[in-house]
């Protein structure tokens, strides 16, 4: 079938709303993985409804058109790239809110809402989505859902799966299909919803979310930061954090190297005080009992710590934290990863990522959400493609989380840039399995062709 016909067929069913200019095109080429696609993809298409999802997916169908969903474009697996004959669905349009149930503590989206655009028109219900990724005012409900994103507050409220009941799924051929349970108990069937989240665009296009909400966390948090003078005994002590049953709402790791870029930045001298940097904050309702607990723990490893309500004085505390990925930038491009290890195993991930470093002859800056052992090893380059040599080193780091009992992404998912190490955290037989799951639901395999799975393997 020519290029033409689809494109023909789209314009027809989206009259207005399928754009094929090089200019358009261009932006589709890229998320923000730093991967671009080598040429430009056949078309953009932007629906407003589901109705023009299914029209859109019976075309590309019939036509065998690729199909990549895309959000906000904010990934950082390159999940969302889009390459030559392939049809961008793009979900913006779609961003209504169909119901807010305060009864129920749950709300009906489109999936093209901004996670920050959602939880505003939830406060004044008293209301709020936990998932809360560091991009949560740039990128979508959808795409949140798509890579079960994590955030700064999961330890104590959940990734996004803790936090979706039910979903609405075009299927390639254009079915429809509703997954999941607007109850909040349900366990007819497999859960396909589950199945759906993380899903990275490769089962489904997810056209209307039901979420679970949290009701809005009343009084003022307790903020803590802590120096340390060993990232050993940070790491060691935010692992001791959890393991006595405190539960703070956000814990976040800095180490020297992420100290010493933010000191390039301000003209400060973090790092020749300290090794590590520990935030801790604290809320709901026991947030003083818990704070001073896990001062008293944090002291007694060694820290120098500061505790406040002040909201000035949090943030300030906060301000490190803030500003650590804009130092990092500072260094070049960077390939931002993401493992997670077993909450025990954090100081030992940081002492091999120091050899690795040392190795390579490479600084790799890491800071850590320490409450779930989600480690973001950053490694700065010139130019667009990531050089062999840091392919290379964070293939040794991605081997260490495996090592230590941990996994390749703790939240950014898998997309083109971690598929080839995908079967070694799998196993042959679960690889297998999987992607004849991804037969099962894409037979002719159009959604998102070439991410999570990579053709070569
Ligand atoms: C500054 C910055 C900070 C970030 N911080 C975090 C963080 O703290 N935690 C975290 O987890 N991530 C983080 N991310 C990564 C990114 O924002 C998340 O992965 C986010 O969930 C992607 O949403 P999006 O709308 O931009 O999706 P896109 O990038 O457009 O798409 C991501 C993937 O989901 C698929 N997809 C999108 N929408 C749908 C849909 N409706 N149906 C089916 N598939 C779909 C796409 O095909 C693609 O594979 C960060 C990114 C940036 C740039």
């Amino acid at each position: 079938m020519p290029e033409s016909a689809p494109l023909a067929r789209l314009e027809a069913a989206l009259p207005g709303r399928v754009a094929a200019d090089p200019e358009t095109l261009a932006a589709y080429t890229a998320d923000r993985s730093g991967h671009r696609s080598p040429g430009l993809p056949l078309a953009v298409a932007l629906p407003e409804t589901v109705e023009e999802v299914r029209a859109i997916c019976r075309i590309a169908t019939e036509t065998r058109t690729p199909i990549v969903t895309r959000g906000a474009g904010t990934g950082l697996a390159g999940g969302a790239v889009a390459g030559p004959g392939e049809l961008v669905v793009d979900l913006t349009r779609m961003r209504r809110i169909l119901e807010i149930s305060a009864e129920n503590r749950l709300a009906v989206v489109e999936p093209g809402i901004l996670n920050g655009e959602l939880n505003a028109a939830l406060a004044p219900h008293g209301l709020w989505w936990a998932p809360d990724p560091a991009s949560k005012d740039i990128s979508t409900v959808g795409g949140n859902i798509a890579m079960n994103a994590g955030g700064l507050l999961c330890a104590k409220y959940g990734v996004t799966r803790e936090a979706v009941l039910a979903l609405k799924v075009v299927l390639a051929d254009g079915r429809l299909i509703e997954v999941g349970h607007r109850t909040v108990k349900g366990v007819t069937g497999y859960d396909l919803c589950a199945l759906m989240i993380g899903s990275e665009g490769t089962l489904g296009i997810i056209v209307e979310c039901t979420l679970k909400l949290q009701p809005a966390v009343a009084g003022e948090p307790v903020t803590l930061g802590a120096f340390f003078d060993r990232l050993e005994d940070a790491a060691a002590a935010a692992a001791a954090v959890t393991a006595r049953g405190h539960v703070p709402a956000i814990m976040e790791l800095m180490d020297r190297r992420t100290l010493e870029c933010i000191d390039r930045r301000t003209g400060g001298d973090l790092a020749s005080g300290c090794d590590a940097y520990l935030l801790v904050q604290c809320d709901g309702a026991g947030a003083f009992d818990a704070a001073d607990g896990i001062r008293a723990l944090l002291e007694a490893a060694g820290a120098r710590v500061t505790s406040t309500t002040d909201p000035a004085e949090s943030e300030r505390l906060w301000a490190l934290r803030r500003g650590a990925f804009p130092a990092i930038e500072a260094l070049g491009t960077l390939l931002i990863e993401d493992i997670a290890v077993p909450r025990d195993r954090m100081a030992e991930a940081y002492a091999r990522i120091r050899d690795i470093e040392a190795r390579y002859d490479v600084p790799i800056p890491t800071t850590c959400h320490a409450g779930d052992g989600n480690l973001h090893p950053t490694f700065a380059f010139r130019g667009e493609e990531v050089p062999q040599r840091i392919w290379d080193a964070a293939a040794e780091v991605f081997s260490m989380a495996l090592e230590l009992g941990g996994t390749l992404s703790g939240e950014h998912g898998i997309g083109l840039l971690k598929r080839r190490w995908l079967e070694d955290e799998l196993g042959r037989e679960q690889f297998d399995l999987q992607r004849r799951i991804k037969g099962v639901f894409d037979p002719l395999n159009l959604l998102n062709p070439g991410k999570v799975f990579d053709p070569a393997g």
